[in-house]
């Protein structure tokens, strides 16, 4: 069952107060709508009843897919232990997240329900960035994003954003999986703290320790 609160809610843009559902927890099996709110990321979306204006309200909420194993907690901060939460979870074989924004959010879930390994996928991206500068195809100051789009046939697609133009990837998991198997403690991460698995984890990884290189 899902958890929510209903809280007023103060427009930004005209003072409106009016009340809003917030989700604490989204049992995705049992929800199935939310469940495809939460794909689309609208789950995050209001409009105001006196301003009519749409936009996004970005608060904590624990996403969990039962039957993927999977659970991501959308928090932009990093939130109190949550090994209680997570201990349970990661014993019987979850992956847990903490996804610090909503396009993120929106990507852990099409990544989990491709079966797909996040950490391959974040690897993959990084990857295509390395390969996008340097065949030229642009600077990294032109990139607005990088982001995962599927895998057909043991292929990821990946899109790089840069300004007007988008420019696909196609990417063998088969090739993912030998960059992993070639160092498999480096891609290990603590799944019980929830960690974040972004660009920024991935770079960490490679660059040097502080002072020590
Ligand atoms: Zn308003």
């Amino acid at each position: 069952m899902a958890e929510y609160r209903t809280i007023d809610y103060r427009c930004p843009y005209c003072g409106h107060t009016y009340s809003v559902r917030m989700y604490d927890v989204i049992d995705a099996d049992s929800e199935p709508d939310l469940k495809e709110r939460c794909r689309s990321g609208d789950i995050f979306h209001v409009s105001c009843p006196h301003c009519r204006r749409e936009y996004m309200i970005q608060y904590p909420l624990l996403y969990i897919d039962r039957g993927l194993r999977f659970a991501l907690l959308v928090s932009e901060k990093e939130t109190a232990p949550l090994g209680q939460l997570g201990r349970p979870l990661a014993e019987q074989g979850y992956r847990l997240r903490r996804c610090t924004s909503l396009q993120e959010f929106t990507e852990k879930i099409a990544v989990f329900e491709d079966g797909m390994d996040d950490i391959m996928v974040e690897l993959a991206k990084y990857d295509t960035f390395i390969e996008y500068v340097d065949n030229r195809k642009g600077t990294p100051e032109d990139i607005t994003s990088i982001e995962y789009q599927r895998t057909e046939n043991e292929v990821m697609k990946i899109n790089v954003r840069a300004d007007d133009k988008s420019m696909s990837f196609l990417i063998p998991v088969s090739m993912m999986q030998e960059e992993m198997d070639a160092s498999p403690d480096l891609y290990r991460v603590r799944e019980e703290d929830f960690p974040v698995v972004d660009s920024a984890w991935v770079i960490s990884l490679f660059a040097p320790e502080d002072g020590t290189a």
